[in-house]
């Protein structure tokens, strides 16, 4: 049950390798049908030209059918495609039952020029419903490329038809081929831009209104020289073939191709585009001037050149204000998670000091008071006393990281005996280890191992490593001291035995308020402020800590501080 949908996004992304069985039967009949058509005498060439065409419109007629988004536009295209076959039929009417071609304007002009506003019209419908043409840079992109195919068509294919003998109302017929195909070619170049899903029908779609255009300029540039049933009608018949087979992919594979992007992203190929309509001037200056010696059009170039500079520059102002606004949107987003931090800052400050003063004095009050109680009342303060320290040591881990945010961490320096200083971290930290059923073990090296440092900050910096060392060691757990020097180096190694650390969590340990999933889940207290508060003060003194760990196994943190000379 679940494989059709996932099997029908495969086939539809997968461009033209994964057509849809109708529209693969239909290219391939087509494509013999166009074969045929190259070997048979005229008059029969006449009725297959317009059977293809017919079984085109069908085939799109029928693809309209079952689509709910932009069933207007295959309408459109089989209304267009319907009144080219007429017209094919009524100029091959003329040239293979009259012996002679059309007259211009003839009926068969009506029927073609109808047949491009529907095919444009159709193609914007389905760009503006699959979100192609939406925003002023996108349609900025379409008139660039309309001024400089428009410059191409006026000078090779309309302005040497204008000083022929025609009377006006026939020239301008022949005028309005160039003028839709102009139309043709920006509706391509848009469709050929869109940045969804490139699907199999949409290729095919790009392919069937390509092959058009290129019929068309052909044929526009070799008029004299046509001959009804020659290679050229093989472009026409493909594209009648493409279209048909695009209408016959599923719906599925046209709602894919929606782009879903609000701005038209400067892709590649917009960027080539954009440099092509560039390029048109001096490529026609060129072409102009090794095969039209005689025939130049300088004011048409520079009425074109000009307002394709103009354009271009608009495309690119608008891309250059958009990255400025968005950066200053970003410096002015910083600007407040700046102020914020800090008044977030201030605040914890502010609140820490206040609560600073009233807690020293339970404390001191709660000792005076245990003095004189007896053993019951005791008890009672014992766990006020332990609760109010508790609140004290997070008060001050608070102030201590306020300071170190506004850079103002002051150090008394003075010669601090490590070893001695481990030794009273360990033995302050003795109840904590009794509680815990944890055992503290101390290796020291011999001889004087010192360091120049701030004694209360260093000690802070052991105790907090001595009680994560504590916290997260299993019942009858031991924690392993060192101290040594080597290297002009002093080493503190504080090792457990413990839940461990794993090598993701391991990278943000020493992180404000950060907290590793398992001692969240085993509810060890804490505030994830201790490691921070370590190496903040480690690296003052010009040292580093590292943490190595194997998960399940234990820990081991490692401050190294310069020896003292
Ligand atoms: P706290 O211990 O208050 O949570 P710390 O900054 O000291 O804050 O530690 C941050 C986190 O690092 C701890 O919450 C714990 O997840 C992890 N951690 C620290 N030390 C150890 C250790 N020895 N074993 C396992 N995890 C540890």
């Amino acid at each position: 049950m679940t494989s059709t949908p996932v099997g029908q996004q495969i086939r539809v992304r997968g461009g033209f390798a994964a057509l849809s069985r109708g529209s693969l039967i239909f290219l391939a009949a087509g494509a013999a049908a166009i074969g045929v058509y190259l070997l048979l005498p005229d008059d029969a060439q006449d009725v297959l030209y317009v059977v293809i065409g017919l079984a085109a419109v069908a085939a799109v007629l029928h693809g309209a059918r079952d689509r709910e988004e932009g069933r207007l536009s295959w309408r459109l295209f089989a209304a267009g495609l319907l009144c080219a076959v007429v017209a094919d039929a009524i100029s091959g009417f003329y040239e293979i039952h009259l012996s002679k071609e059309p007259p211009v304007p003839s009926s068969a002009d009506v029927f073609y020029l109808a047949s491009y506003p529907l095919l444009i019209a159709g193609i914007f419908l389905l760009l503006r419903g699959l979100g192609a043409i939406r925003t002023r840079a996108a349609i900025l992109d379409a008139v660039i490329v309309a001024v400089a195919a428009g410059m191409v068509q006026w000078i090779f294919f309309v302005d040497p038809n204008l000083n022929t003998s025609l009377k006006p109302f026939t020239r301008g017929v022949e005028m309005t081929y160039p003028t839709m195909d102009l139309l043709m070619f920006v509706a391509l170049a848009q469709l050929a831009l869109a940045t969804g899903i490139r699907t199999s029908g949409y290729r095919l779609l790009v392919v069937a209104v390509g092959l058009w255009i290129v019929g068309d300029e052909l044929f526009g540039l070799s008029v004299d020289d046509y001959t009804a049933g020659g290679w050229l009608d093989v472009f026409w018949l493909g594209s009648y073939v493409c279209w048909g087979a695009a209408g016959l992919e599923p719906a599925e594979s046209w709602r894919l191709a929606r782009d879903r992007r609000e701005v038209p992203r400067l892709t590649r190929g917009r960027v080539a585009l954009l440099a092509a309509a560039l390029l048109t001037v001096p490529a026609v200056i060129l072409v102009e001037h090794f095969w039209h010696g005689h025939n130049l059009h300088p004011v048409s170039i520079a009425v074109g050149a000009s307002l394709l500079a103009v354009l271009v520059i608009a495309r690119f102002a608008g891309l250059v204000r958009a990255v400025d606004t968005a950066r200053i949107a970003e410096r002015d987003a910083n600007l407040r998670l700046r102020e914020l931090d800090r008044l977030k800052d201030d605040f914890v400050s502010t609140i820490s000091h206040e609560l600073r003063t009233p807690l020293t004095s339970i404390t001191g009050y709660v000792e005076l008071a245990r003095e004189q109680a007896d053993a019951e009342t005791d008890a009672y303060l014992a766990v006020v006393e332990r609760n109010a320290s508790r609140l004290l040591s997070l008060v001050n881990d608070l102030l201590f990281v306020a300071r170190l945010q506004s850079g103002r961490l002051e150090l008394d320096y003075e010669h601090v005996d490590v070893p001695k200083l481990v030794a009273e971290s360990v033995a302050a930290a003795k109840p904590q280890a009794a509680a815990a059923n944890v055992e503290l073990r101390l290796r020291l090296a011999g001889g004087e191992t010192a360091v120049r440092g701030d004694r209360r900050r260093l000690a802070q910096v052991v105790d907090n490593l001595v009680s994560n060392a504590i916290k997260f060691s299993p019942a009858a757990g031991t924690v392993d001291l060192t101290v040594a020097r080597g290297n002009g180096k002093v080493t503190i190694e504080v090792e457990d035995h413990g839940i461990g650390i794993s090598e993701s969590d391991r990278r943000r340990l020493f992180e404000r308020f950060f907290r590793t999933q398992g001692a969240l889940d085993r509810q060890i207290p804490g505030t994830g402020l201790g490691l921070y508060i370590t190496r903040s003060i480690v690296e003052a003194h010009g040292g580093t800590v590292d943490a190595r760990s194997v998960v399940g196994e234990g820990s081991s943190f490692v401050v190294e501080l310069p020896a003292a000379p």
